[in-house]
């Protein structure tokens, strides 16, 4: 029996080859030389995304009837974005989450639009590179629930009337379209919990000036929206209410994550490479050992990302969100683990504020902190022991 006939293959398509080269050569020709600059200025890498957009690259969660690539967990090949985000993060974290959330965003309108939306707004996507985001957070969501939005969506004439404010909303200040999740009045939050793609300049919706000012991530612009008696017409309802719980949509989105923990890594031991010969350890046997352990991790964690990846293109559904968790876990412990050992070889003169390493160990910290590593596992015991499970109860 060959590999194939197997389902094991452990080889890129040329496409994925050609997506990886694509996005690496992107990365260290322009993400790297402009992410100090970015980070400082605590703006949107907006030239970094116009780089995807020039590549071609906007519709990569699109699917092909439409232009785009026919990438997203639900795509034809969900590792394409995977490699991409991936291969950016090793770069410039800040993009990788900028491109994870506009391939989030463009995903789901993608697979739970109405043919004329899709063609209205992906149109747009891959023929004017228009970017989306997609904001469910908000003020104390944490203890509410992923699902439990105080951001209230009333019923009207024609469409929905919106208040609240929903915070971290990557990307809001360049998106053509924010992508928010809110709750219908008078619903239950999982039934009424519905996603509103507001074209940019609609009344009603503004960004809170200062309100983004992290240690790190600096250049992934998440200010917040404040949303005041913002009208979004029926075209721009994305969705049946409740299809983003039912369909458990986020678990939809772990591997983004995983991919940018993993990329993150990579540019941690790229940088470890270059630095330890330069400094003159690279003899050192505790050097050699703590690199080879860090490779050791990120060689682990990539081959689950890549499974996971392969179970959603066999539609595995349950397996694979599964998967993905185990992958994510695996890489920000991973990533952790990397930041931790890597500390300990490069020491203290790596460090000073403005070197890359300072930057890149802000912004893995920063970013691996969206996610509840002890829920992660705990919801892959719960599946184990044969207990109710929800793969999207937690990021
Ligand atoms: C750079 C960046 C970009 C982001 N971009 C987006 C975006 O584009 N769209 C979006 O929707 N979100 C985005 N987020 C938000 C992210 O997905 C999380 O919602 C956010 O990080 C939650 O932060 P938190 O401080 O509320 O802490 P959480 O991580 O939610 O919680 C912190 C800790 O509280 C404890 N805890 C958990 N549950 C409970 C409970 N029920 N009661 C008491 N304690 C509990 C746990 O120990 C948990 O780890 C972004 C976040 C970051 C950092």
């Amino acid at each position: 029996m060959s590999a194939r006939t197997i389902g094991m293959d452990f080889d890129y398509t040329p496409k994925q080859r050609e997506i990886y080269d694509l996005v690496g050569e992107l990365g260290k020709t322009h993400f790297a030389p402009r992410a100090a600059e970015y980070d400082e200025k605590t703006v949107t890498p907006v030239a970094n995304m116009r780089d995807f957009i020039d590549a071609g690259l906007a519709g990569l969660t699109v699917s092909e009837d439409l232009g785009g690539l026919g990438s997203g967990a639900m795509g034809r090949d969900p590792l394409l974005y995977i490699i991409a985000i991936e291969q950016t993060a090793r770069y410039c974290m800040s993009t990788a989450h900028s491109l994870h959330i506009h391939c989030h965003g463009s995903h789901l309108v993608d697979q739970i639009c109405s043919p004329a939306q899709r063609k209205n707004i992906l149109g747009n996507v891959v023929e004017n590179g228009a970017l989306l985001n997609a904001t469910g957070s908000e003020p104390g969501r944490t203890s509410r629930g992923l699902y439990n939005l105080v951001t209230a969506a009333e019923r009207v004439d024609g469409g929905y009337v919106v208040n609240g404010t929903k915070n971290y909303a990557s990307l809001a200040d360049t998106v053509e379209y924010n992508v928010i999740f809110a709750g219908i009045k008078g619903m239950s939050p999982t039934e009424g919990h519905i996603g509103l793609c507001i074209p940019r300049g609609t009344p009603g919706l503004t960004l809170e000036e200062g309100s983004w000012n992290p240690m790190g991530m600096r250049a992934a612009v998440s200010p917040n929206i404040l949303l005041d008696n913002c009208f979004v017409p029926d075209d721009y309802v994305i969705g049946t209410p409740g299809v983003f719980p039912r369909d458990r949509w986020q678990a939809r989105f772990h591997l983004g994550f995983a991919a940018q923990y993993l990329g993150g890594s990579e540019g941690i031991f790229d940088y470890l490479t270059d630095y330890l010969p330069k400094r003159g350890t690279a003899s050192d046997a505790y050097a050699q050992l703590r690199l080879g352990e860090i490779r050791i991790g990120i060689d682990s964690v990539r081959w689950l990302i890549y499974r996971a990846a392969w179970l959603w293109k066999m539609r595995r559904i349950e397996e694979a969100e599964l998967f993905s968790m185990t992958a994510k876990h695996r890489a920000i412990e991973n990533a952790v683990n990397a930041m931790d050992k890597g500390a300990q070889i490069a020491g203290s003169s790596a460090f000073h504020a403005k070197s890359p390493l300072a930057r890149m160990f802000r912004d893995l910290r920063v970013q691996t902190l969206h996610e509840n590593l002890d829920k992660t596992a705990a919801t892959v015991g719960k599946y184990h022991l044969g207990q109710e499970f929800d793969t999207t109860a937690r990021l």
